[in-house]
């Protein structure tokens, strides 16, 4: 179509750079110990700005965050990049990985007071919604720049939770068991799931208010508050710019998705029988299939052989199949607890997020 042509929205320039092979970006947070934890001894050591020390043995990632870091350092690490990413026109995901209780719902969306009331003004506030307010305002920043074109932006949002292989609707929980489809216009999608148009972080607030009380979660043994399920929140952002003087126009967008992860502690730890048990296998599936593909996309990145990826044997991988090896940008925070008792485990998160160090995405951008 010869009324349209390439025009950028100024990108930084990391963003841009290694848009073709971009490796995925892992940092580990590591919780403060919290007041059971205080006397006893940490396990684990932030030696430098990238790298950690657990039972003698280094680990080096892109980052490490200790109890030192804030809610915005985090966002500063991986949300700021994100927003950026997201306007250059890549799709561009966050997946939060560890054991329950080491802090991935706090990384993701801070605690539940934070959301409520004075949203903007709390220092708790987690990244979803610091990207979200960044990303309106960087886009007043590019109308404002880009002041002699047309330039519109649409932001649409959806929230759901896959909880026992099973996709629930969180804007609108009478929507079970929602299916995944695939075709060639729109990707993967999930049928029938809701999107509302966001524009202000009032419209932000009240989705992520409804969206996080409709979280399914269930006790378990071992931590009433444990988080079974994993959650999707996706933004997907369109724009359009038409210039006023020859009245050529270009169209790009980009999907954000940012996922909470179910606790990766082994299930046999949490005594579940019967119902919880058929429900832990199916959580594990998820999980363990995130875990598989990991293996398969950093042995595919290493050795450049190429290899079948079973995409499609849970409806986390297949949903968020853009994100794993795909075009998508994608940082994982994998959060770690420093307490003594929580010490294998957070040896087996170190162990994924250095698999997961090891793949290369394809990231490209979405304009026509
Ligand atoms: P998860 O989602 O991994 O199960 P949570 O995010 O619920 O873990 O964190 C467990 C507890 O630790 C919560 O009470 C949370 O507020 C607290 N917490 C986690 N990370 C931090 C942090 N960086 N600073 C202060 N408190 C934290």
């Amino acid at each position: 179509n010869p009324l349209k042509r390439k025009f950028s929205v100024e990108a930084n320039e990391n963003a841009v750079a290694g848009a073709a092979d971009s490796g995925v970006k892992v940092i580990v947070r590591m919780r403060p110990q919290n007041q059971d934890e205080e006397d006893g001894e940490m396990t684990v050591q932030k030696t430098s700005s990238d790298s950690l020390l657990i039972s003698g043995q280094t680990f080096t990632f892109d980052a490490v965050a200790d109890a030192g870091a804030s809610q915005f350092d985090i966002f500063e690490l991986v949300g700021g990049p994100l927003v950026e990413n997201c306007l250059a026109g890549f799709n561009s995901s966050i997946f939060a990985y560890g054991q329950t209780g080491s802090g991935k719902t706090y990384t993701m969306w801070g605690p539940a007071h934070a959301l409520s009331e004075d949203m903007l003004s709390t220092e708790q506030l987690g990244l979803t919604p610091r990207i979200l307010e960044r990303l309106f305002n960087r886009i007043d920043e590019e109308q404002l720049k880009h002041a002699g074109k047309q330039l519109n932006y649409q932001c649409r949002c959806s929230f759901l939770e896959i909880y026992n292989e099973q996709i629930t609707d969180l804007l609108d929980p009478s929507q079970r068991n929602l299916q995944i489809r695939e075709d060639t216009k729109s990707g993967v999608y999930v049928e029938n799931l809701t999107e509302e148009s966001v524009s202000t972080m009032k419209d932000v607030q009240q989705i992520l208010l409804k969206g996080l009380l409709n979280r399914r979660t269930g006790a378990t043994s071992i931590n009433a508050e444990s988080s079974r399920s994993h959650s999707v929140f996706t933004c997907i952002i369109e724009s359009r710019c038409k210039s006023m003087a020859d009245g050529l126009s270009t169209y790009k967008t980009s999907r954000i998705n940012l996922v909470d992860l179910a606790g990766s502690e082994r299930q046999k730890l949490t005594g579940a029988a019967g119902e919880r048990l058929k429900e832990a296998g199916n959580i594990n599936r998820s999980l363990s299939q995130l875990g598989n593909l990991i293996n398969i996309l950093a042995e595919v990145s290493q050795t450049g052989k190429q290899r079948h990826v079973p995409y499609r044997d849970s409806k986390l991988t297949f949903l968020l199949q853009e994100s794993l090896g795909g075009n998508a940008k994608l940082a994982m925070v994998c959060a770690i607890s420093p307490a003594q008792s929580c010490k294998s485990e957070t040896f087996s998160t170190l162990r994924f997020a250095q698999r997961a160090k090891a793949i290369k995405n394809k990231a490209v951008v979405n304009e026509e």
